[in-house]
């Protein structure tokens, strides 16, 4: 874990997206995309962000570099409050955070070269002047940094394989300087052997650059090596957040169990042994979330209290936080392998 300086504080954020249906086109309700997250980021720290498909993660890091403008809630970079300010300080901030992209082939223009897309940052920001020597260097010297050869600035994405063109991406979002950056899913694209090498350049360039990462991925196996502490998500809200071993060694949300019972053990014997905690059916929808705790309905634990009453997210010990009303009682919120009607053996 990196020294702690707190750059980013998101509290109670939201980004609910309205239903527009009908003929006269009337609101039929909201989607809560993101509904009332809360953590922070440490200035060199990666934070690793789990859940499945749909559960806001994504819109989560659009809503906090501003991309989407949130519903409510607050985003305080370096102590400034991002929501209340106007489109021209939004704008002299923007250098200071970027965003790394799942697919960097669709984010990629075709018909710009390697050259106009990770310079082009600089050339809007009005940094560096259009063809000058000085722009050259940055971009040579950026593509140095990301472990690709200069020469390629003259080239165009489709002469790239996908983790040459992720390092173009990430070429592009370094040209700024960047304190943070989100990385949506950034090697969720990519075959396995490449996913590493990927992973492997992020680290580097962290302890070469001090740059903080918001790191989105669909399951922990992808941020477990990366991340120093990871967040977990499910329909819009954050129901666990603790340092990475403390996360896997201790899971004590149900959801966090269940993920993390699907990640592979390395050694076989540990492997064959090992429970499973298979999850029934799919995450219900944000526009009709479930009430009480949102997890309610693929629970095992499931009592009355979590259907009618929202779970606090609260610090069950130092740094480990947990939303679950379980976490704190007697017998705990730890799916007990006899009791669990939906586990499933390896
Ligand atoms: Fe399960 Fe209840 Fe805890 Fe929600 S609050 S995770 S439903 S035990």
């Amino acid at each position: 874990m990196p020294e702690q300086e707190t750059l980013l504080q998101i509290v109670n954020l939201k980004k609910h997206f309205p239903i527009v249906g009908g003929l006269l086109g009337r609101t039929a309700g909201v989607v809560k995309a993101v509904d009332g997250i809360s953590f922070d980021i440490q200035r060199g720290e990666t934070l690793g962000m789990v859940g499945e498909s749909g559960c806001g993660k994504s819109t989560a890091g659009r809503a906090i570099l501003h991309l989407h403008k949130p519903t409510g809630g607050q985003v305080f970079f370096e102590g400034n409050d991002l929501t209340q300010m106007n489109a021209e300080a939004l704008r002299a901030l923007r250098p200071k955070m970027q965003m790394i992209f799942q697919d960097p082939y669709a984010t990629l223009n075709p018909r710009h070269s390697v050259k106009k897309i990770v310079g082009e940052p600089l050339i809007i920001h009005g940094l560096m002047k259009k063809g000058s020597p000085q722009l050259k260097e940055r971009v040579a010297e950026l593509l140095e940094l990301v472990g690709m050869d200069p020469a390629y600035m003259r080239r165009f994405p489709h002469e790239f394989s996908g983790g040459q063109r992720q390092r173009i991406g990430i070429a592009r979002a370094l040209s700024l300087n960047p304190d943070f950056i989100v990385c949506d899913e950034p090697i969720s694209a990519l075959d396995v052997s490449i996913q590493a090498q990927v992973v492997n350049l992020m680290q580097d360039l962290q302890e070469k650059l001090g740059v903080a990462y918001l790191f989105i991925a669909h399951d922990l196996s992808m941020v477990k090596h990366i991340s120093h502490r990871i967040v977990v998500m499910y329909l819009g809200k954050v129901m666990e957040l603790a340092e990475r071993n403390d996360l896997f060694d201790n899971p004590l949300h149900p959801y966090t169990q269940s993920l993390n019972s699907a990640v592979p053990v390395p050694n076989p014997k540990v492997e064959r042994k090992r429970k499973r905690f298979i999850l029934e059916g799919d995450p219900p929808s944000p526009a009709n979330p479930p009430s009480g705790c949102v997890f309610h309905t693929r629970c095992p634990l499931t009592v009355e209290e979590c259907i009618k009453v929202t779970p606090d997210f609260q610090e069950i010990y130092p740094g480990h936080f947990v939303a679950c009303h379980l976490a704190n009682q007697k017998g705990g919120s730890k799916i007990p392998e006899r009791a669990n009607p939906v586990m499933a053996g390896t």
